[in-house]
């Protein structure tokens, strides 16, 4: 029997479920098609931002954080706790226990919203037909107006340092992990790596860093980027830059890494290796030769700014097309599309998607870095605020790290946004919206901030732009 629908979207992670959702709230009829399997045999809805990404990290980046905490800063408060200890497989309960509720809240809303979830395999065939295989059924043919393509991403593998699943292991088995590796390797100091190279060596592990750039997070400001080094410098993490990988071998002892730096060849041995160099668009048995999709070099499904690939009827959207690979960039392209599909005017502010690395501090920016705008000739003044000076910081003993504003000399808008500190991840929502209303400095100089509170740190850096800080010395 063949079924039909107006709208049927492969991939329910952060992009496809949310395209599905919001097409249903536009009156089609969805079905969203997700094969996601989790480590103990279940399917599970959410993708790699629910099951292995962005939610599963961030429980343990809070359990790490809190165990350091007590550790090393609770007798600052006055309060002793004797000894301090971690129970992972607690730890790892409470992680897995979000992303099954999580996972499941997600089938609610698909039966809340009327959207058909369905578990298997998709494949886009020709003429917007989809071959849908159920986990446990015979393949059949859905006829859709509509199809959005969501297969997401999946870890690169090195050739000279495949994953075992045991000892050399990629970021999702590194979640998942059941004891604290005495020794742990990384390689790639990008978010991912950073982060859970963060939550291991916050439960004891010595963690080595090994990146094969020169320039550390060359992708943030340098001023932040700068603050950053330093205090995971200070924190334990041995990050070394410019540290070109050649070779991982699994003996006795460990994993052998071998690379190469200016000094010449190097080696460590460690007893895990997480290979954190990127990730690649996962789009395998996504469509029939037939179908009409193309592929660009990198293997990201080609669209145009709309996300519409080449077919007429077909879009494609969040890590398998160009584009930064953040969940909530997959998830405002599947609004978008959804909107465009019911008719509604709909776009995308490429320019403004905030970026965030959840270590401590936390880092966040959103907009353009300092280079980048010098680069673009374009005349400019900045401010800054430290934490240092910030009353509600000072409380929670979080004072490392600033704000630093960018904004145009010929009319004051703000060009980019960049924190280091506590909270940034939530701080940065401020600057998002000024940079989506185009505000100025003076508009957030203008704009009252709660006291005690971390934004008055963002206040304070709008006023620093014209060198009007009120509670630090200006330049
Ligand atoms: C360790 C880690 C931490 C991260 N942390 C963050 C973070 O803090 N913030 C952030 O914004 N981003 C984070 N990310 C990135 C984020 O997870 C991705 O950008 C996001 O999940 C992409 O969403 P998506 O919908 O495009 O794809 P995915 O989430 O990968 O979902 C795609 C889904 O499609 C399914 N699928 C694929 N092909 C088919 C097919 N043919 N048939 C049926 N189903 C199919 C897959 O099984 C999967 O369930 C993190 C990623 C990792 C790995």
């Amino acid at each position: 029997m063949s079924k039909g629908y107006d709208v049927v979207v492969i991939g329910a992670g952060p992009g496809g479920y949310i395209a599905a959702i919001r097409a249903a709230q536009h009156g089609m009829s969805v079905a969203c098609i997700d094969e996601w399997k989790n480590k103990d045999g279940k399917n599970a809805f959410g993708g790699t931002w629910l099951n292995a990404g962005c939610i599963p990290s961030k429980a343990l980046l809070e359990s790490s954080e809190l165990y350091h905490r007590a550790r090393h800063e609770f007798s600052k408060h006055g309060i002793s706790t004797g000894d301090v200890s971690m129970d992972v497989a607690k730890m790892q309960r409470r992680r897995a226990g979000i992303v099954r509720q999580l996972t499941g809240g997600i089938g609610g809303l698909f039966r809340a919203a009327k959207v058909d979830g369905l578990v298997g395999h998709g494949k886009l065939l020709s003429d917007k037909k989809v071959e849908f295989t159920p986990v446990d059924g015979d393949p059949e043919i859905i006829d859709s107006k509509h199809v959005i393509l969501a297969s997401g991403s999946g870890p690169i593998e090195l050739p000279f340092a495949k994953f075992d699943g045991e000892t050399i292991i990629d970021s999702w088995d590194a979640i998942e992990l059941d004891a604290v590796p005495a020794r742990l390797g990384v390689i790639g100091a990008g978010v991912i790596g950073l982060e859970l190279g963060s939550v291991w060596s916050r439960l004891g592990s010595e963690v080595t860093v090994l990146e094969a750039m020169e320039d550390f997070l060359f992708m943030a400001d340098r001023d932040v980027a700068k603050v950053a080094a330093a205090d995971f410098k200070k924190q334990g993490l041995d990050i070394r830059l410019g540290a070109k990988v050649t070779s991982a071998t699994v003996g006795k002892t460990g994993v052998r890494v071998d690379y190469e730096d200016k000094n010449g060849a190097q080696s460590i041995e460690v007893d895990k290796l997480i290979v954190a160099v990127g990730r690649r668009p996962y789009t395998d048995g996504l469509f029939a030769d037939d179908a009409g999709i193309q592929i660009d070099e990198r293997g990201f499904i080609v669209v145009d700014d709309e996300c519409r690939t080449r077919v007429k009827g077909v879009y494609a959207i969040g890590d398998c097309v160009r584009g930064t690979m953040l969940a909530h960039k997959a998830s405002e392209e599947g609004t978008m599309v959804a909107d465009l599909i019911s008719g509604e005017s709909a776009e995308m502010n490429y320019d403004v998607i905030p970026s965030v690395l959840y270590t401590n501090p936390e880092i966040a920016w959103t907009g353009k870095t300092e280079e980048q705008v010098k680069a673009s000739g374009r005349a400019y003044k900045t401010g800054t605020f430290p934490f240092a000076a910030d009353g509600r910081a000072k409380a929670m003993e979080q004072t490392s790290g600033m704000v630093k504003i960018i904004s145009a000399e010929d009319d004051d808008e703000i060009l980019g946004v960049h924190i280091v500190g506590p909270m940034a991840g939530e701080l940065i929502a401020e600057a998002v919206l000024a940079l989506e209303f185009s505000a100025s400095t003076e508009d957030l100089q203008r704009t009252i901030h709660a006291h005690p509170s971390l934004s008055e740190a963002m206040h304070e850096a709008a006023l620093a732009v014209d060198n009007r800080a009120l509670n630090y010395p200006n330049k």
